[in-house]
């Protein structure tokens, strides 16, 4: 009966695969390795340059600063204060008594926010009420709106760094979707999308173009040097020469070999899960 959820090969370790595999077979019906077996293809497509695409929808940034102001005010309205005020009391105020720093480091804690807001909550009611205390939380509102607007700059900067910036080319190309005139988002938007999407699954050459790469040129080939990206180390390497002294230093063979120890072994995991 084993083999139908995995081939046993008395390793303790797949105890709790196997474990794991009668449950998989519970609620599908189906063999744990075969399911591993397809996750690992279609993970493996997504990878192969050319299978992904990716549409960025951005905005302009007064506008973009509007909405996310916006959106913290409709938190506001939705009683966000109220849920803050809760969240603090059961968990923060136990920490302070204990004499342990207000814990902003987990969970729902370290959604935006709530840091703004911890001067503003630690205030008694009666104090919340006070005229200082409405001043303070005014002052924790716009502060919560800052960090937003902070934070959403870093995501575009995040973007920017990982696929326009990136030394090599293997990246997807990224397409850029203007959100900023939302009365025009069939327009600019949502026909945009299609179209690129349709002429990728078609394979045919798409009218909008991706943007390009941040990099110039002359950055990538300084000196008849160019960029190279060590896959194993994820390090940039400037020149060729550099390169080849890298690939058979010890710090990159080290690495090299930990990355093929762990494939080893997951290979080995899943070896011993085949079906007949
Ligand atoms: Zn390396």
């Amino acid at each position: 009966m084993g083999s139908v959820f995995f081939e046993v090969k008395g390793e303790l370790d797949n105890f709790y695969l196997f474990l794991r595999s009668i449950e998989v077979w519970l609620k599908t019906g189906r063999c744990h390795s075969e399911i591993l077996a397809e996750q690992k293809m279609s993970e493996g497509e997504l990878r192969r340059p050319g299978a992904t695409i990716i549409l960025w929808l951005k905005c302009e940034q007064t506008v973009h600063d509007e909405r996310l102001n916006a959106r913290v005010d409709s938190m506001l309205k939705e009683g966000l204060i109220q849920e803050l005020l809760d969240f603090h009391a059961r968990h923060n105020m136990h920490r302070i008594q204990d004499g342990k720093p207000p814990d902003y480091t987990k969970g729902i804690f370290q959604t935006l926010g709530f840091k703004e807001f911890h001067e503003y909550l630690m205030l008694s009611e009666e104090e919340r009420n006070s005229e200082v205390g409405k001043k303070l939380l005014g002052i924790s509102i716009e502060n919560m709106k800052m960090a937003t607007r902070r934070y959403a700059r870093r995501q575009n900067k995040m973007i920017r760094g990982r696929f326009l910036q990136h030394p090599t080319r293997q990246v997807p190309p990224i397409y850029e979707l203007d959100t900023t005139d939302v009365s025009r988002w069939d327009e600019l938007v949502k026909s945009k999308a299609i179209e690129i999407i349709e002429s990728f699954l078609k394979e045919s050459p798409c009218p909008i173009e991706p943007l390009k790469s941040e990099i110039s040129e002359e950055k990538r080939n300084i000196d008849g040097n160019s960029y190279n990206y060590c896959d194993v180390c994820n390090r940039v390497l400037l020149g060729d020469d550099i390169y080849a002294i890298h690939l058979k230093s010890f710090r990159h063979m080290r690495v090299l070999k930990k990355k093929k120890r762990l494939e080893k072994k997951s290979k080995n995991a899943e070896e011993s899960l085949k079906c007949d």
